[in-house]
């Protein structure tokens, strides 16, 4: 295509690596676990995805306990989220009854292998948040809002310009700088301080998605929460990715082999979810999340009935999931909710 058209932008390039119906990164088999290229929260510990199923449970009673809702995943990956989740949410059989399950989910090996892993429920599969039904809705996203692509822009003497791919004379995929530029009211606050060189990361595809959705909970109540590597204040800096074999790897080699992702922009989307009318607790971190939602104590009954090599991976798996140095501050818990509502995990009733 570039040989053909000419450059595109790294938006574009990063969506056909990954989501090219033939030879699209999310095509392949095995992409996460111990042979795949990473691993996420919820295949490190069983915890994770308990903390979340009752935080869930917990936020639909703030809702009013409706009698149906949608329970809702995106991009759940092996499925391992939500079985642990639904496991935990037992603590509430009313919660599980009134539960629709639904999985947004592209990849059909991935929805393969959901199917597997929730054997005995069988999940409505979707292929976008658009088609959710007409009725309350609790959703949770680990590590998706990442995959959705980025545009970056840099600063030259023109203005902030788009970055984008093209193909040298030996054949092989480069950066360049495209001829587009960035309207300067989309550029958060310090932009006349920085350098020339320097890298700003704007990524309108996610910013529709929490549009979408945020719609849909004004109409229909409800509540999202995403976790994902990103910052809670917008800034500048270039985050873009490859990760391949639990490595980071050079981006422009080996197209469609490497997961493409970079950090995200919170305070961006909770800006748009405030401007549809809902609530959006102050952003925080998945150390402190999880720790306000009781991982040690749940780790500490999980170790009761283990022996001391169970003891020490629990032990590592805490560590690994909420040390400030590993997962802990790097990745940000972000809610948004169709009112205000008390959600464990955030500070109470405080609008950010
Ligand atoms: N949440 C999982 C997996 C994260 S990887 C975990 O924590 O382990 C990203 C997931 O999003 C994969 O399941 C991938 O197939 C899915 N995905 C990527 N793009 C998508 C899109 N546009 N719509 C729905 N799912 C998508």
């Amino acid at each position: 295509m570039i040989a053909n058209s000419g450059p595109m932008s790294l938006a574009d390039y990063t969506h056909i690596c990954m989501a090219d119906n033939r030879e699209g990164y999310y095509r392949r088999q095995a992409i996460i676990g111990g042979s795949g290229d990473f691993i996420t929260a919820p295949e490190i510990s069983q915890m994770f995805g308990e903390l979340i199923g009752i935080w869930c449970v917990a936020a639909w009673r703030q809702l009013g306990a409706p009698a149906s809702f949608t329970l809702a995943e995106l991009g759940p990956g092996r499925g391992t989220l939500m079985r642990d989740l639904l496991r935990a949410a037992n603590v509430d059989p009313a919660f599980l009854q009134a539960a629709e399950l639904t999985l947004v989910e592209t990849s059909p090996s991935l929805r393969e292998k959901q199917r597997d892993n929730l054997s005995g429920r069988q999940p409505a599969f979707l292929e976008r948040i658009d088609d959710l039904p007409d009725r309350p809705v609790i959703l949770v996203a680990n590590e998706f809002l990442d995959v959705i692509p980025a545009r970056q822009f840099t600063r030259t003497g023109k203005g902030w310009q788009e970055i984008g791919i093209d193909v040298d004379d030996a054949g092989r995929l480069r950066k360049t700088v495209l001829p587009t530029l960035l309207d300067p009211d989309l550029l958060p606050q310090g932009a006349a301080a920085e350098p020339e060189g320097a890298v700003f990361e704007w990524a309108p595809a996610r910013e529709a998605l929490i549009e979408r959705l945020a719609r849909h909970l004004a109409t229909h109540q409800g509540v999202a929460l995403f976790i994902d590597y990103g910052h809670g204040r917008s800034g500048f800096g270039d985050t873009y990715q490859a990760v391949s074999r639990h490595g980071f790897a050079d981006p422009l080699e080996r197209p469609g082999e490497a997961d493409l992702t970079s950090h995200v922009d919170f305070s961006r989307l909770a800006a748009v979810a405030r401007e549809q009318g809902l609530f959006v607790p102050e952003i925080t971190t998945q150390g402190r999340f999880l720790l306000a939602l009781g991982l040690l104590e749940r780790a500490g009954a999980l170790g009761r009935t283990g022996d001391a090599e169970a003891r020490s991976r629990l032990h590592a798996a805490v560590e690994r999931l909420a040390g400030d140095e590993q997962m802990g501050r790097l990745f940000k818990v972000f809610a948004i909710a169709s009112r205000q509502l008390v959600l464990p995990g955030f500070d109470a009733g405080k609008d950010a």
